[in-house]
């Protein structure tokens, strides 16, 4: 199927660095693929669907739990710490099983699709029934999330992750035996088992140097680079856990990874909050990529990581919304230069066009989908498409469109959004998911019936 598209406004790549394009003809074709981009072209022609605003490529989130967004507004009562949101989160963790998580994660996919999201890195770790035991299919969970993905009409990387301690070898915890393999060995067993869709890829994750023990790590690393596979970790989100590696092994747990072979440019450390300056310089010398989840480093009160600091020094910096407090990636984006300036009360850390890029080219690079984030001939035919005319976006000239998309736009101002060639939600409406909102509600009301 090829369908061509005609932007009123396109973010393109330029030799000199993106710019924002006129009248730009998109053509698509084969293997949905960006076919030939042409500038300046001049009025809409017949045959052409017409995208009035701002096209820039599908954003990819990347880092997910779906499940977590089950959470919202629950977590938001009181006051508590990360650890209390966490048995908050074990809570409705028990609740699903892989139909109400399909039921779930489609709804929450689609609601990404309606965001510009074009793409999730979900980083899944709920494999088995409650206490343990094996569900038939020992994937059927991470099967629900991959045919969800497919239902809400977004490209999915499943990093299936390991995770077998409560801390450092300890023994799994009650709601968490639903999380462990075992050991790393038979967690790579299962994995072999799922295979990539054309909408899907499969990934690796270690939850964290809490969850995976330190002889084990070196199992997770060495499956995903036998198959050059994104490998994902969770990194120094929380202090105590950098107090419990050095309590444990006597080294922080960047350099516990960096000893595993677990770092490199396959690699993306989410959060790595907390860093000692030995830990910057493993991540930027194993070029690791930094994986920034502003919204819920927010939430749930992690602090400010040295994300600028590790950019500067050649670290690739992503986007993700991990535990969908709000799913807003323009709002991601914004906030790793906003919080920056609160830090350092200084303005223009980053530019709208680097934050754009850590939304698409970076953030499809390091979940495996290195086609994907440029609109260009070649490129998957991924883009989403921005209202220059709602009350948020009205009033600049378009040549600020980078500008308008960072700082001022939200989720709520995506109008289109074509995945592989096709429009997966057009005027503001998914055209797979019939009704959002009301998918969200069923499915997060299941869980607490
Ligand atoms: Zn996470």
């Amino acid at each position: 199927m090829s369908v061509t598209y005609w932007a009123q406004y396109a973010w393109l790549p330029h030799a000199n660095g993106p710019v924002v394009e006129q009248d730009v003809l998109i053509g698509t074709g084969a293997g949905g693929k960006i076919a030939k981009v042409t500038p300046d072209s001049g009025p809409c022609p017949p045959g052409a669907v017409r995208l009035e605003g701002l096209l820039v490529p599908g954003q990819a989130n990347a880092h997910s739990h779906a499940f977590h967004r089950a959470l919202r507004g629950h977590v938001q009562v009181g006051s508590g710490t990360f650890w209390t949101w966490r048995d908050t989160m074990y809570r409705f963790a028990g609740a699903l099983d892989p139909d109400s998580y399909l039921a779930l994660a489609t709804a929450v996919y689609a609601e990404m699709a309606l965001a510009g999201i074009t793409a999730v890195g979900e980083f899944h770790y709920l494999h088995h029934a409650p206490g343990g035991a094996r569900y038939n299919d020992a994937n059927a969970m991470g099967e629900a999330l991959i045919e969800a993905a497919g239902r809400a009409g977004i490209r999915i990387t499943l990093l299936d992750t390991c995770y077998l301690s409560s801390g450092f070898g300890a023994e799994p915890t009650k709601p968490q035996r639903r999380f462990s393999d075992g050991d790393a060995d038979a967690w790579a067993a299962r994995v072999c088992e799922l295979k990539p869709r054309e909408h899907a890829r499969i990934g690796a994750a270690i939850h964290s140097v809490r969850a995976v023990p330190a002889d084990q790590l070196g199992t997770v690393a060495h499956w995903a680079a036998m198959r050059k596979a994104p490998l994902h970790v969770h990194l120094s989100e929380q202090t105590a856990e950098n107090d419990a590696c050095l309590t444990a092994h006597g080294v922080t747990p960047t350099r516990l990874l960096a000893d595993h072979g677990a770092l490199g440019p396959r690699t993306s450390a989410v959060h790595a909050t907390h860093l000692t300056d030995e830990d910057v310089k493993l991540l930027t010398d194993s070029s690791t990529t930094i994986c920034m989840c502003p919204t819920t480093e927010r939430d749930l009160a992690d602090g400010i990581g040295p994300a600028r600091r590790l950019a500067s020094a050649g670290c690739p910096i992503t986007l993700g919304s991990d535990s969908h407090a709000v799913i807003d990636p323009f709002e991601e984006a914004r906030a790793l230069e906003l919080d920056e300036r609160l830090r350092t009360r200084t303005r223009g850390h980053w530019t709208a066009n680097a934050l754009l890029r850590a939304g698409t080219v970076d953030g499809h690079a390091s979940l495996g989908w290195p086609e994907a984030g440029r609109i260009e001939a070649g490129s998957l035919a991924d883009f989403t498409v921005l209202a220059l005319d709602s009350v948020r976006t009205a009033g600049p000239a378009f040549r600020l469109g980078a500008e308008i998309a960072v700082f001022a736009a939200s989720a709520a101002d995506v109008r289109h959004v074509v995945v592989g060639g096709r429009q997966v939600v057009r005027d503001g409406v998914h055209q797979l998911v019939s009704d959002v909102p009301a998918a969200l509600r069923d499915s997060i009301a299941a869980l607490n019936a």
